[in-house]
């Protein structure tokens, strides 16, 4: 694919009713985040209980083995596209500790993860799988074992790791969730319609449960799950907010309220203040399918140019493989897109799309456009250049997989081919979205991030406002 990839959704629900079909399908609906594994653990007094696999949740979790998930409590994971080198990597992991068994979903990433696996082996404990996510568990279960409680137990944990995350766990039959002092991964709590509380990475799974959206978890804030109340703990104070920018760009579905904005409010007034900035003379507008739809919508309604869907997208086919000639490629690009010619045909088109990463999507796109008869292409970014990596839990991990790393917007344009090429600016983003600039992680546009990380540049190096002014 060429877009950056989210890895993960976390959910958990506590009830006075089985929990594994709510769990089951707040997943569902989340399924956008994460397409390679899934998986669900639920609690009673028998124990932990789990189904995991690699696969759409519907294909791992089945009702064939639904049943097997008894319990009021319960929690969820999918996965994108990390290849796991043993089934045990699934998520939830579950852990048997001293301390009884622990289950934990984890979207996010901990930078010193290999430090602490480090410490915590030469400790003495034994890993059964190669994630964070079991360091986090012996770290909790260390303190636990000290006889701190369990909400310490977490806060003295969690101390320890560099990261972002947004976690949901099952510690001693109770269910919690988690969010890192920045907020950097969403998670949301609902009030469930007929008794109990649930957290999940997105606002549009608590819709879908019927169920009643309440607020998003602080940064920094722990948040205990019963059937009758939800318990808040502000474990950290919220140190300095990093919301990711990509989340309400495009990651989140856009009928998701991310800290309080709609992914598709944010998209539309990119699309708008794209027009305005970018202006350039077409007979339509047209998106990437489906990216680009709510983005290109606004620009349409900003530039008052006719908006119409150009290009149709088989939504059965989700993966890119790796292509290895321009012909194989270009398949590919025709198997995911096909042209509307009549629609086409003699118009000069305004494609407007969420994001670039590499840029072989979109140069096929225009170039298939071009041989259906479009008299010019032109394309519109909803967000920045992405020129950095990102170290807190995208999958974009180096600089030479951007096509903007090391080009200017004129070299980009010429190596898509395309008649013009605009980028939102970063200032147009920051304002699309609302929020200070301060209160958001733009580190894959501006090369600054939120937490230190070796020889990288800590945000904000510069005033804000020099790179606001781009
Ligand atoms: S570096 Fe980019 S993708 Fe990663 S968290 Fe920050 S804004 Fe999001």
């Amino acid at each position: 694919m060429d877009k950056p990839q989210e890895k993960c959704a976390v959910a958990a629900i506590v009830s006075r009713h089985p929990v594994a079909r709510p769990l089951f399908f707040s997943l569902r609906t989340l399924q956008h985040r994460g397409q390679e594994y899934a998986g669900i653990a639920t609690v009673d007094e028998r124990g932990i209980h789990s189904v995991r696999g690699k696969g759409l949740v519907h294909q791992v979790v089945t009702e064939d083995n639904i049943d097997e998930l008894t319990g009021n409590a319960g929690i969820g994971h999918l996965l994108y596209s990390i290849k796991l080198s043993k089934r045990e990597n699934i998520q939830p992991v579950i852990v048997k500790t001293s301390e009884g068994s622990m289950a934990i979903s984890h979207n996010g990433i901990i930078v010193n993860s290999p430090d602490l696996r480090n410490k915590l082996r030469e400790e003495g404990h034994i890993f059964f799988t190669d994630t964070e996510e079991e360091a986090m568990v012996y770290l909790i279960t260390k303190e636990l074992h000290r006889g701190k409680s369990v909400t310490e137990a977490i806060r003295l944990a969690m101390r320890k790791t560099e990261g972002s995350y947004a976690l949901t766990f099952i510690i001693q039959d109770r269910v919690f969730a988690l969010r890192d002092p920045m907020g950097n991964r969403p998670l949301c709590l609902g009030r469930l319609p007929d008794g109990g509380f649930m957290a999940v990475s997105e606002s549009v799974a608590i819709q879908v449960l019927g169920a009643e959206f309440l607020r998003d978890v602080e940064p920094g804030e722990l948040v205990e799950l019963t059937p009758d109340r939800l318990i808040s703990y502000q474990l950290f104070p919220e140190t300095h907010k990093a919301h990711c920018f990509f989340e309400w760009v495009y990651f989140a579905r856009p009928d998701s309220r991310i800290d309080g904005i709609f992914g598709y409010d944010v998209r539309f007034r990119i699309g708008e203040r794209l027009a305005k900035d970018n202006p350039v003379e077409a007979d339509l507008v047209s998106p990437i399918p489906d990216s680009g739809r709510a983005h290109a919508i606004g620009y349409a309604h900003g530039s008052g140019i006719p908006y119409l869907e150009g290009l149709i997208k088989n939504r059965y086919v989700t993966r890119t493989f790796i292509m290895p000639d321009r012909d194989a490629q270009r398949t590919s690009v025709r198997l995911k897109v096909n042209v509307l010619d009549h629609l086409v045909a003699g118009k000069r088109i305004i494609l407007v799309d969420d994001s670039i990463v590499r840029g072989t999507t979109i140069r096929e796109i225009a170039s298939l456009l071009r041989r259906r008869g479009a008299a010019e292409v032109h394309v519109r970014v909803g967000s920045p250049p992405l020129r950095h990596p990102c170290y807190l839990g995208i999958d974009m991990t180096t600089r030479d997989e951007f096509i903007a790393h090391d080009r200017t917007v004129e070299e980009v344009e010429k190596e898509i081919g395309v008649d013009s090429l605009a980028y939102i600016s970063p200032k147009g983003l920051v304002e699309s979205i609302g929020l200070p600039a301060e209160q958001l992680c733009l580190g894959c546009i501006i090369g600054e991030y939120p937490l230190k990380l070796p020889s990288e540049r800590m945000r904000f190096q510069h005033r804000v406002e020099d790179y606001l002014s781009e």
